[in-house]
Formats: structure tokens, C-alpha cells, sequence
């Protein structure tokens, strides 16, 4: 069965190519966190959906060239700086280098490249760009100074969305007092400096300014991809206007096709709404880990939903994700023991295809998951038996080996912290981030006293079994 994705593009199934078709090669491109403040965990259900998109493709033999952009400069960084009275790069970096920490700590794959908008060969890429737009009538400056996209001229604006221009003038979810834009709908691509922005700014033809989050994407993304890109991710409220707006600004300066495919990942609710900043119903990593649950554990229970479909997360629902990996890991160790009781290879069982079938069918990971948990429920009435011989177990573990390179849910030995203590670690971690040093030195006697000893390095607490020394 040929690999297939909903293109958000068309609202469709459709057959996946890459852009060139003799190609095994694929650019991902995916919108990056905003560095104001720490990533929160339905932020981290659009970043694991693609690393298992990434882990799929590679596991049919695609080579993933991703990239991810991280935007450190736009109103709430900047908002944030000011707040903190420092500099613009120095309010950021604890953000990103936070977000890096959480990737690791839910096995998410690094991206091959992580550029920051702020980095001043994508900054002179994006004025190139505004200027390429003015000089092609798709832009234009107004009388704030700042240069806005014309919307009304670009004929597939609200095609990704789709979007009536009309109804955007009668909706009244843009502001309107924005009154020298020609249209409301009509998006800044270069924001003219205001005091709020303080020393945050660079030098164009149109004054002294910072780009609009939108032409922050169209040059990174090009810049590192090309002008076509086989697949473009983020979560749905990123559809419009950021992927709109992307759409309308990359095609107007190259004239190409920007993206074969647009896939977007439902929400992370939370009693039904959207987990978010802004509602303040969101949870960190460190919340969660601070509950005693484990990276592992968190990633399996933001990944077992289809990503089309809304999830909403509950302590329950972590519950259940802490049963489900036990059964694999004990399943894991009965294997392992058959197999360790003869040398003997050859085997003659069958193992279906439907684990990867499934995630061929738009990654539908709960029909994967299903053939998983069968198939460990059909062993493991074998080995009650003392019917699997060690030459299937063998193949069971073989291709659970293909399973994991995709899930990465394996326990990881000696890593794996027990509850209690991952909860003490948890909350130090917090500790330290808020720089309550009598806290954090309280819980570290707390662990010790536990028989655990920590120690404190660059890449943050390591924690082992064992005094303190
Ligand atoms: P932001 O830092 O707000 O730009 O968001 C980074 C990524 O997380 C984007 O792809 C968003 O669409 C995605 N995102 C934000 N909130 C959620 C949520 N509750 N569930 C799933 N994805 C989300
Ligand atoms: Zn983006």
C-alpha cells in the first residue's frame, strides 16, 4: 500500500510523492516554538506527531532533511524583554535552551537545522524578500510606516484556509482600526519601529523596523530547503493566517508551488478547550514529570491518538499510558527470556505488516497501536503455552525493533527513574529554574535520603542510584 497523508491543501487523502518524484530525499519544514516563555505539552503533541511522521518516512526509506525555525522575535519576546529590562537574545536563551532539554527528555529527533529568525543572514533574506514583493505590486508600504502584504492581489489567498476574503472584512476578528491598510485582512510583513520595541530593530529601505512572524518562515524555510518544500507541519491554528500568509509570500517572489503537502496535528485539549498559554490551562514537561511520570511515558500518551483528531489530556489518561508501557516492557522481558533458551535462529513465523500499514494510512497510529498490543496479547497466550520457541521470540524482538525505531517507547536501562524519585527531580528541576536555591538544596537531601544521589551539570541534575560522595 502506497504512503498517504490528508493534505490540508486540497482537504484530502492523497497519495504521498515527494516534490520531485525520482527523489528519496524530503524537506520538512515545521513552525518552531516562540521563545517567551517554556514550550508547553500540546506545543509538544504537534512536535511529536512530526517526529513520528520524520521516523516513519525513514523507516520506509525516505532521507528527512528537517528543519525548524525558532522564532525569537516577535510582540510577546519582545514584550518579555522589556518586562525583564534585558536584552532581547538574553530574555530567549534559557527558552530555548529549555525546549532543547524537553525535545531530549521526549526523544524527539533533533532537527538537521534550528534557525533563529534574529540571525542576520535570514534577516537580510526577508528584506530581499519584502522588497521583491513591493517591487511586484503584492506589497506596499502605509503611512505607519510598516509594509503590509496585499492580500486582494494575490488570487489563492485563503485557499489553504478556505477562506472567503469577504467574510474576513465582516467578521470583525481583525482589528479595524488599523486604518491605513488597504484591507483588513492585509498582514505586516516588515513592522516599523516603535518605541515599545526599544533597541530591538534593523535597517531597511522603509526605516528602521522587524519583520512580521510570517516572512519570518518563507525565508527560513527557502533559504534552507529551497523554494519547494515536500512537506510543511504545525498544529491547526497555525492554518490561518501564518501558513496562509506563507503561501501568499513565498509564491509571490518565486512564482512555484511552495508546499507539496500541508499536514496539520489537531489540538492538546484540556476539559475540552485548547491547551494554551493564554488560558493558563497548560502544563510544562517539568509539571509533568513533576507528577512522577517519565519522558517515555509522556510521549507515548501524546502520540497514541491519531494526530487529525483532538486529545484531551487527563491524569487518567497517563494512568492508562503507564499500563500500556508496562505491558510491552513486560512482554519485552518474556521475550527476551525465551529467546536467550536456545541459539537457534530460524524461524518460520509470520509476522503482519500491519503495524507499518497502518502508519502508511495518515500515520494512523491507533490502528498500529492495535496490531501492537494484539499481537503482544497472541504471544504472550503462546508463551503461557510454552508454544513460542526462542527462534520466534528472536522474531518477535526483531520486529519489535522496527516498531520502536518509530515509537521510541522502549525503557532505557537504568534511566528510567522510579516515581518518587522522578517527582523529588521534578520539582528540583522547577526549583532551580526559579532560582529558589533552599528549595532545591531541600529536595536534593530529600533524594539522598532516598538512597539517590545528584549532581548538577551544564545540560542540568543527573541523577543515580547511590550516596552521595
Ligand atoms: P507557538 O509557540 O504558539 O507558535 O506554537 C508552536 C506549535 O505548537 C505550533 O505548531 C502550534 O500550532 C502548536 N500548538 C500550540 N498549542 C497547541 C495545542 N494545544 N495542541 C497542539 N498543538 C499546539
Ligand atoms: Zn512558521
Amino acid at each position: 500500500m502506497p504512503l498517504r497523508f490528508f493534505n490540508t491543501y486540497s482537504r484530502e487523502l492523497e497519495e504521498f510523492e515527494p516534490c520531485d518524484p525520482a527523489s528519496r530525499k524530503i524537506g520538512i519544514y515545521t513552525c518552531g516554538p516562540t521563545v517567551y516563555s517554556r514550550a508547553h505539552i500540546g506545543n509538544f503533541r504537534a512536535y511529536i506527531f512530526e517526529d513520528l511522521l520524520q521516523r516513519h518516512l525513514e523507516l520506509r526509506g525516505y532521507h528527512v532533511h528537517r528543519v525548524m525555525n525558532i522564532t525569537d522575535v516577535d510582540d510577546k519576546t519582545i514584550r518579555g524583554a522589556r518586562e525583564a529590562n534585558i536584552p532581547l537574545s538574553e530574555f530567549t536563551a534559557p527558552f530555548k535552551e529549555a525546549f532543547f532539554q524537553d525535545l531530549e527528555t521526549l526523544r524527539i529527533k533533533r532537527a538537521d537545522e534550528f534557525p533563529a529568525a534574529t540571525e542576520q543572514k535570514y534577516i537580510e533574506r526577508m528584506i530581499a524578500m519584502i522588497e521583491t514583493l513591493i517591487s511586484r505590486g503584492l506589497a506596499y508600504q502605509a503611512e505607519d510606516k510598516s509594509v503590509y502584504y496585499r492580500i486582494n492581489k494575490f488570487a489563492n489567498y485563503g485557499k489553504l484556509a478556505h477562506f472567503d476574503l469577504s467574510q474576513l472584512q465582516s467578521t470583525g476578528r481583525v482589528k479595524n482600526d488599523e486604518y491605513d491598510k488597504e484591507h483588513v485582512g492585509d498582514f505586516a510583513l516588515w513592522k516599523a519601529w516603535d518605541e515599545e520595541d526599544g533597541d530591538v530593530g534593523w535597517e531597511s529601505a522603509w526605516g528602521r523596523g522587524r519583520p512580521g512572524w510570517h516572512i519570518e518562515c518563507s525565508a527560513m524555510s527557502t533559504a534552507l530547503l529551497g523554494d519547494q518544500i515536500d512537506i510543511h507541519c504545525g498544529g491547526v491554528d497555525n492554518i490561518f493566517p501564518h501558513h496562509e500568509a506563507e503561501i501568499a509570500q513565498t509564491e509571490g517572489c518565486t512564482g512555484k508551488k511552495f508546499v507539496c503537502y500541508w499536514l496539520h496535528c489537531a489540538h492538546l485539549l484540556v476539559d475540552g478547550q485548547k491547551m494554551s498559554k493564554s488560558l493558563g490551562n497548560f502544563y510544562t514537561i517539568p509539571d509533568v514529570l513533576a507528577k512522577g511520570y517519565s519522558g517515555r511515558e509522556i510521549r507515548y500518551a501524546l502520540m497514541r491518538v491519531h494526530f487529525r483528531a483532538p486529545l484531551n489530556f487527563t491524569w487518567e489518561g497517563m494512568e492508562e499510558t503507564r499500563e500500556a508501557l508496562k505491558r510491552i516492557d513486560e512482554w519485552l522481558e518474556r521475550l527476551r527470556e525465551a529467546a536467550a533458551k536456545s541459539a537457534d535462529n530460524k524461524s518460520d513465523t509470520q509476522i503482519g505488516q500491519q503495524f507499518e500499514e497502518a502508519l502508511d494510512d495518515d500515520l494512523n497510529i491507533s490502528a498500529a497501536l492495535g496490531f501492537l498490543f494484539e499481537s503482544i496479547r497472541e504471544t504472550n497466550r503462546a508463551l503461557d503455552r510454552n508454544e513460542l520457541d526462542a527462534a520466534s521470540a528472536k522474531a518477535w524482538l526483531n520486529w519489535w525493533e522496527r516498531v520502536n525505531s518509530v515509537l521510541l517507547v522502549e525503557k532505557e536501562k537504568g534511566q528510567e527513574l522510579p516515581p518518587e524519585i522522578a517527582a523529588l527531580a521534578g520539582a528540583r528541576e522547577m526549583a532551580r529554574r526559579a532560582k529558589d536555591w533552599r528549595k532545591s538544596d531541600e529536595l536534593r537531601d530529600k533524594i539522598n535520603a532516598l538512597g539517590w544521589k545528584v549532581r548538577d551539570t551544564k545540560d542540568g541534575q543527573k541523577i543515580a542510584p547511590g550516596a552521595t560522595s
